[in-house]
């Protein structure tokens, strides 16, 4: 019976319960919303042991630093790519769509408890290294524990022969015992997603929201549809020589989980998962390309970080120029990298492009009515890159692939 009925069906049937369970009992949400929470706590306790056991046979896996420093740049360089063409669409969206234009500034929510910050860029880096390991693991530091892995698979290589055959052996292991514990959570997606949906569906009034918000709305959404829709299949169809719609079929099960639960880095499981065990993609590209993507590459929040600060912009009747739109630009690159790949982390980082350009930074205010909603989308384009990414690598190193 549940061979015949696809994983991703029962997730598109569940996602529709739960809109109708939030659109007609909205006092009752309360019965159900504990299987989201259940569902995104499981996905949240095996990121850090997965992560690390998944960069750290990998990298042992692709063994000398040469292939090591090659792969890195490759990747970061497609990330950072994707990212500048999905920002340069969102651009080109909202000066079309001018939809800042004439909003209403009374829209305005406070932003006092949002703790917006201020996080220079130059710190970023340097807190890449962490001074206590222990601590990263348990503050969910991603890049900290990403960059501990590396050097530590590394050093693997570079030990003796016994040494290198336990460690090898071990966090292969452990590796196989994380993804088998993953695909068991997998298993309770259907039922996470009923929670979470449902539970956004009763907080939201969609209606009202599209009322003032619309054209705003819209200028994201469309953007992300053309970055989603047509830049990343073209660049999976010709540079990673893929088929662009077997991978998407491949990777609906993380896509839909990304989109319900905003966060990219609980998504992180399910996009290994579907990357290896459905595109074929070896582990020794996988774990080193999306644990990497899911915290730094982020095309919809890039995207979105600059439809949002040109609307504000927009908002509050100020002209940017030329050298200041190109100012947005770089700094909705930089924003994006720096967002943790959980909800509403990008609409945070807005204020770092606010103030490079000079704006109000109570602006954030003006979008945080429709945030939640942007965010699922934003996020689901970000896994999508992350995916397309690791099939455009994995085919860049010669593997042959079911796509
Ligand atoms: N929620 C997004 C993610 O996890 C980040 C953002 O808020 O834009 O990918």
């Amino acid at each position: 019976m549940m061979k015949k009925f696809p994983l991703h069906w029962q997730i598109i049937t569940a996602l529709v319960l739960g809109i109708l369970f939030g659109t007609f009992l909205p006092n009752q949400v309360g019965y159900v919303s504990w299987m989201g929470e259940i569902f995104i706590r499981a996905l949240k306790m095996i990121i850090i042991p997965l992560i690390l056991s998944s960069i750290v046979s990998g990298v042992t896996n692709i063994g000398n630093a040469e292939n090591l420093g090659r792969l890195g740049l490759k990747t970061i360089l497609y990330y950072v790519m994707t990212s500048t063409i999905a920002i340069i669409t969102g651009l080109l969206f909202v000066n079309l769509l001018q939809p800042g234009v004439g909003a209403d500034l009374g829209l305005s929510r406070d932003v006092e408890e949002l703790g917006v910050l201020e996080r220079s860029f130059g710190q970023m880096l340097i807190n890449i290294i962490p001074t206590n390991i222990f601590r990263a693991f348990v503050e969910n530091e991603m890049l900290s524990v990403i960059f501990f892995a590396i050097l530590f698979g590394f050093f693997i290589t570079k030990t003796s022969r016994n040494a290198r055959h336990t460690m090898t052996n071990f966090f292969d292991a452990l590796f196989e015992v994380m993804m088998k514990v993953t695909f068991f959570i997998i298993r309770f997606a259907p039922f996470g997603v009923f929670g979470i949906v449902a539970l956004q569906v009763s907080a939201t009034d969609l209606v009202e929201l599209a009322q003032s918000m619309g054209k705003y709305m819209l200028a994201v959404l469309l953007a992300l549809a053309v970055h989603a829709g047509i830049t990343l299949p073209l660049i999976t169809r010709f540079i990673g020589k893929a088929s662009p719609l077997k991978h998407f079929k491949n990777v609906t099960t993380p896509l839909l989980t990304a989109w319900s639960t905003s966060s990219s880095s609980a998504t992180l499981p399910l996009t290994i998962q579907a990357v290896e065990e459905n595109d074929g993609v070896s582990n020794k590209i996988s774990s080193f390309t999306l644990p990497l993507g899911a915290t730094i590459n982020m095309d919809g929040t890039a995207l979105y970080e600059c439809v949002a600060a040109m609307f504000i912009a927009q908002a509050y009747g100020v002209d940017l120029s030329f050298g200041q739109q190109i100012i947005v630009v770089v700094t909705a690159l930089l924003a994006s990298i720096g967002a943790a790949g959980i909800p509403m982390a990008g609409m945070v980082m807005i204020s770092v492009i606010l103030s490079a350009v000079g704006l109000p930074l109570e602006g954030v205010g003006l979008i945080l009515s429709v945030d939640r909603i942007l965010d699922m989308f934003r996020t689901a384009t970000n896994v999508w890159s992350d995916s397309c990414g690791a099939v455009v690598i994995a085919k860049s190193e010669g593997e042959e692939l079911n796509v």
